[in-house]
């Protein structure tokens, strides 16, 4: 094609270009044994190897005390939302669910389902602010006495992060966060949350794999009444093999994690993240109107801008001329509508420039 493709697909989603490069070199033969990562028995040196360098890359990568155990699990980051309970909540009277978009408004819908726990609605991001705002950390009622505080820090199809990453004391309920559409994009405290858990899809690998990094003392809490596979203590205890993990992901995790490394880690890619996203959304306050994002500014994603013009059949003129001009997978959530740019990680700024360029050139043409 004439022009280099940009894929701002929200996930799964762009990975960095040398990455897929190396795994399709090492496809057929694997670092000299001759077969591929993809075949290989999971409990052999090579797949042990790769395991345990994807874990120390991560855990150098976000800082990761030493009293938080990581894992790579299956289900996506919608099994969490029913693991979370199933694990913790045991003997507890509530578990505290923050909602502030269409994530979190799934996770409290489902955590419902597997326990007579009450799940208490902490915060209502619908209610008070039409998932236009997040609801402040201050706001959130909290019961002391809760198994957990749930809640998703960037949502993914509202284009809303908490931009303050919450600190938390420790006579609170243990944080658990969704970080999924936003882990390894900027510095977070680990120390500050009970469990972190992400689908790779968006800033880790392709999908399959699920990172669950969980504080130790948390794992006394799971009951051996959790079948093993979906108890948290069972996958520590056997060091993340209690059943054969999703291999290729972790091994494509582990190289996304080495690219990171290479890139300067998370406080470099920080500071192109929130370029990227600055001016992006510089050209949409700028475009006098054309294009319209109306979350809060201090609660605007930058992972996730979602963006419209005023008019729904202009918007799908620009989801199908963009694809035309190397711009792939603009389309916003069906739920929402509009247009959605996922800058992950992997978006490189000439992508996000590009974007910009064809906004200003479609803004000529139909403005
Ligand atoms: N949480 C967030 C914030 C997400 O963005 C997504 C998927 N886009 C999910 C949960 C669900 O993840 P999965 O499809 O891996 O279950």
């Amino acid at each position: 094609q004439p022009f280099p493709i940009y894929n701002f697909s929200a996930g799964p989603a762009v990975l960095p270009e040398s990455v897929l490069r190396t795994a399709q070199n090492e496809m057929l033969d694997y670092n000299g044994t001759g077969i591929s990562v993809m075949t290989m028995s999971h409990r052999g040196d090579a797949f042990a190897s790769i395991l345990h360098h994807a874990e120390q890359d991560l855990r150098q990568l976000m800082n990761i005390p030493n009293n938080y155990k990581v894992l790579f699990l299956q289900g996506g980051a919608s099994a969490q939302f029913s693991q979370i309970v199933l694990n913790f909540a045991h003997g507890f009277e509530c578990v505290d669910a923050v909602v502030s978009g269409n994530w979190s408004e799934i996770a409290y819908k489902q955590m419902a389902k597997l326990t007579q726990t009450h799940i208490h609605l902490a915060a209502d991001g619908k209610r008070d602010f039409q998932y236009k705002n997040v609801p402040p950390v201050a706001s959130w009622d909290i019961h002391r006495d809760a198994a957990f505080v749930h809640f998703v820090i960037n949502e993914t199809v509202h284009g809303l992060q908490y931009r303050d990453v919450p600190q938390w004391s420790a006579d609170l309920p243990p944080l658990i966060c969704d970080m999924s559409s936003e882990i390894l994009s900027r510095q977070v405290n680990v120390a500050d949350f009970g469990v972190i858990y992400a689908g790779a899809q968006k800033n880790i690998g392709p999908a399959g794999a699920t990172v669950v990094i969980i504080r130790e003392d948390l794992l006394e809490r799971c009951s051996s009444h959790v079948p093993d596979v979906w108890n948290y203590q069972s996958h520590v205890q056997r060091q993340g093999m209690y059943n054969t993990p999703a291999t290729y992901p972790i091994y494509m995790a582990g190289l996304v994690f080495r690219w990171l490394q290479a890139q300067g880690g998370v406080e470099s890619i920080q500071k192109i993240n929130e370029l990227k996203a600055k001016k992006l959304y510089d050209a949409i306050d700028q475009s006098g109107g054309f294009y319209q994002n109306d979350i809060y500014p201090d609660a605007r994603s930058q992972m996730n801008v979602v963006f419209r013009t005023q008019d729904i059949e202009l918007d799908e003129k620009f989801i199908q001329e963009s694809v035309l001009n190397g711009l792939q997978l603009l389309r916003g959530y069906k739920a929402v509508g509009g247009m959605r740019a996922s800058i992950y990680n992997a978006m490189p700024m000439a992508g996000v420039d590009a974007l910009i360029e064809f906004m200003q050139d479609f803004q000529k043409r139909y403005g």
